[in-house]
């Protein structure tokens, strides 16, 4: 057997994978552009378009891209949940269903207004929402459910609307990595009553930071539109506050990057599906690694992350982070992912500090799977080219046997 890296043998890769972000004179010009038009905040009146050049150009290619018909673009994607929530009229003391294998700020987003989040667990093939799951979960409290399309892979969207239907839910889809993504065809974000992107600096289309919010239903957009800008109402004054509201604008300089980033995801995105499917196929014939399963009706995926399972073969003589090192030594920066958030301490507290109450739903396959069974590949690796993937299945296969 070869020698691992990792005591002292050679490491089947040394060459970097690409770095992120990936930008050329195209986002320098465009920010140019922003700074000697002079507009840099954010509109904060539909009608004042003294103060927009980039906003309106971006929300337009964002809203395309995602089959949407209106958009409201935020200082991030955690306020985007909350402001989502709030136009949604989920309030204090309300229930939200979500995924345990989410960002913590899917959680914090709703915590902030104490809306409490009810964790329902994931299924096990796909690690997104398990739709069996959360109509047991739906009290006379809930108001809405969250799909996060983890990984660039959009949850069961029939389902869950179909669910929300029938009690009166709202859905929103935190489609923080799923730029991009289809459900039958369909760009997610609005196929739900509200969808919510992030543009943070990992995210496939970034600015660094930024976040937007899509809907089709134009009383949810004027809600989320009036809450991200002090309460003004599209048509009025700027100092008619007429509802409770922030200002939670995204300026002009992130949209000038994003409509920059947005000429690149076509490409990206054909890019990042042939090399998951290179290696589907080769990661799928090691033994001990598991794919996940892929829904047909997910017509596009965002990959986001690349995702695969260890079997209780692999980990049983150190546990995932012993393969992790393992891998990571032969020059494959994987990682090991999310900590379910039902087990996280300020999750736990907070949502005890907002209901008096400290009993929280176990999410035995999520657990399962964060400790023993999901490892990562950031998207920015399945920009790499052909050989890269052969390379990444090389890895896998030595640190697999290694460890069989
Ligand atoms: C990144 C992310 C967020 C938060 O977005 P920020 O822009 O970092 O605030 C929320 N949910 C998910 C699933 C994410 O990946």
């Amino acid at each position: 057997m070869e020698k691992l890296a990792i005591d002292g043998g050679a490491p089947v890769r040394t060459e970097p994978f690409p770095a992120w972000p990936i930008f050329d004179e195209l986002e320098e010009r465009l920010l140019i552009e922003a700074v000697r038009s002079g507009k840099w905040g954010g509109a904060g009146a539909v009608t004042n378009d003294a103060y927009a050049a980039k906003l309106p150009e971006f929300e337009k290619a964002f809203m395309k891209l995602q089959d949407a018909s209106y958009a409201v673009p935020v200082v991030n994607g955690t306020i985007a949940i909350t402001a989502a929530l709030q136009a949604a009229g989920v309030q204090q003391g309300d229930e939200v269903i979500i995924p345990p294998y989410t960002f913590i700020a899917t959680a914090t987003a709703a915590l902030l207004y104490g809306v409490i989040p009810v964790f329902v667990d994931v299924e096990e093939d796909t690690l997104l929402l398990d739709p069996e799951k959360v109509e047991q979960a739906i009290t006379p409290r809930t108001k809405a459910i969250i799909a996060v399309h983890i990984g660039g892979a959009p949850a069961d969207l029939t389902r869950l609307k179909a669910i929300a239907g029938k009690h009166n839910l709202k859905l929103i889809e935190d489609s923080a990595q799923a730029v991009g993504a289809q459900w039958e065809g369909r760009g997610v974000g609005a196929i739900g009553d509200l969808g919510t992107f992030s543009f943070q600096s990992s995210k496939n289309v970034n600015a660094g930071e930024g976040g937007v919010i899509l809907t089709n239903d134009r009383d949810l957009w004027e809600q989320a539109w009036s809450f991200c800008n002090v309460g003004r109402i599209p048509e009025g004054g700027w100092y008619q506050h007429e509802r409770f509201g922030l200002n939670l604008r995204m300026t002009e300089f992130q949209a000038a990057i994003l409509l920059a980033q947005m000429t690149r995801v076509e490409e990206q995105m054909q890019l990042r599906e042939r090399n998951a499917k290179l290696l589907n196929e080769q990661l799928g014939e090691i033994g001990g690694i598991q794919l996940l399963k892929r829904d047909p009706r997910i017509t596009r995926h965002a990959w986001h992350l690349y995702m695969f399972k260890l079997d209780s073969a692999l980990t049983a003589k150190g546990g995932k982070a012993e393969f992790l090192k393992r891998l990571q030594a032969e020059g494959i920066p994987a990682s090991s992912g999310y900590i379910p958030l039902n087990t996280n301490k300020a999750v736990v507290e907070k949502i005890r500090q907002w209901t008096g109450e400290t009993r929280i739903n176990d999410c035995p396959v999520c657990e399962r799977l964060c400790e023993k069974e999901v490892v990562w590949l950031h998207q920015n690796i399945l920009l790499a080219d052909e050989r890269a993937m052969s390379d990444i299945a090389k890895a896998v296969k030595k640190v697999a046997g290694s460890l069989a």
